[in-house]
């Protein structure tokens, strides 16, 4: 596959924080190889955005940056944040949030895979066919109460969560259109609402407008759990789930407990995906305790890079540049299938470069 470019996107690169600017060269450097291979240009415009930014300047995110943001074809963004950087209120600054909001980033999509004879973390030998995606609303929820928590008198605390019809519809409807497009490919066809309808009135709400829209989706499987419950069932059957949809908050939880499921926050990309817009991040944050030693595991990394093709490529039609974000999926598999790094997040020796040398080599020989 190679060729003349004839089709060119803008990419906002936002590397963040720590280990955002250690992984986000790589994930460029592989994708930018992945697209030419597609017949397809890729100018990367660098922003400069998050906690480092805000202890400089007193702002996180300039209205300038999100306007570059907002023009650009989708946006890829490493970590942002640090312990140490705080408002004055005590939460953390986090542009990454801020985007979610700006650009109505409804679904955030977590998948959650097995690499085949990769990280194994539990013993049953069903680890490996563990596939599935855990949907997060990621614009409301009990994160809506992001900068308007109030505390009364220092005895008091209070942070108001929001669920909307609106906003549930859209969710469902896409975690269903997933649900479908996996069956295609093998899946079950199953959708599972997670959520605390027993406590809950939003959740309850959220729960109802779930069931009505999977009365339009007769062909799909549709179910609802607990929350509590559904983090007992990743750890002891992960393997029966395929398409999950939650809350923000619980969403933002499960996911963590998802990664750790495939090898930890190094192996787990993510994209959170509006109507219009796309972000394309690894669910790890800016990872402080590790920045600077070049152990940061690119993986999760450059799996999010590849998912940002595969959405241009489905949004513009290209299947070229599906396939190519396929390609670099398949490498990660290959090279960790034969055990061809020893990750240093898994106890190993291998950093940021050796992992991205060997992924990068393995693509060449398939685009
Ligand atoms: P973290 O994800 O940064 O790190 C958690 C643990 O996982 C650490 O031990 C870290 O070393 C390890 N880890 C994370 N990514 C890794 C990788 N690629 N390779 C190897 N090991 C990796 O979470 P944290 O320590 O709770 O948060 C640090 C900062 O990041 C905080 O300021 C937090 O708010 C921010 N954060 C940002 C995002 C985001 O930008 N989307 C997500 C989570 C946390």
């Amino acid at each position: 596959m190679t060729g003349k470019s004839e089709t060119t996107f803008e990419i906002a690169v936002l590397p963040g924080d720590g280990i955002g600017h250690e992984v986000m060269p790589i994930c460029t450097r592989l994708i930018t190889k992945a697209a030419e291979a597609a017949e397809v240009t890729l100018a990367f415009e660098e922003i400069e955005a998050g906690a480092a930014l805000y202890q400089r300047t007193g702002d996180a995110f300039p209205d300038e940056a999100r306007a570059r943001c907002r023009a650009a074809d989708a946006i890829l963004l490493g970590a942002m944040g640090l312990p140490s950087v705080r408002y004055p209120d005590g939460t953390e600054i986090g542009p990454q949030l801020d985007l979610r909001d700006d650009l109505a980033l409804t679904c955030g999509v977590r998948p959650v895979r097995t690499i085949p004879g990769g990280p194994a973390v539990l013993r049953d030998p069903r680890n490996d066919k563990i596939d599935f995606v855990l949907i997060r609303e990621s614009t409301e929820g009990f994160f809506a109460a992001r900068k308007t928590g109030r505390i009364e008198n220092d005895q008091t605390a209070y942070d108001t969560g929001v669920v909307t019809r609106a906003t549930s519809e859209k969710l469902f409807e896409f975690a269903f259109a997933l649900a479908r497009k996996r069956r295609n490919e093998g899946f079950p066809g199953r959708v599972t609402c997670v959520d605390k309808a027993n406590v809950f009135s939003s959740m309850a709400f959220f729960r109802k407008i779930f069931h009505e829209v999977a009365e339009r989706h007769p062909d799909i499987e549709a179910e609802a759990a607990y929350v509590d419950a559904t983090a007992l069932n990743l750890v002891k059957r992960p393997w029966d789930f395929d398409v999950l949809v939650t809350e923000n908050l619980f969403g933002d939880i499960l996911s963590d407990l998802g990664a750790a499921l495939i090898g930890g926050l190094g192996f787990a990309p993510s994209a959170d995906i509006g109507e219009r817009h796309a972000v394309f991040q690894p669910c790890h944050g800016s990872a402080p305790d590790i920045v600077g030693h070049g152990v940061a595991n690119p993986t999760a990394m450059i799996l999010s890079g590849a998912m940002m093709l595969d959405w241009l490529g489905h949004r513009h039609g290209l299947p070229r540049l599906e396939a190519v974000a396929q390609a670099i999926s398949d490498s990660v598999d290959a090279v960790y299938g034969d055990q061809r790094v020893t990750p240093a997040d898994l106890g190993g020796s291998d950093g940021t470069q050796a992992i991205g040398n060997a992924i990068e080599q393995e693509l060449g020989k398939r685009v």
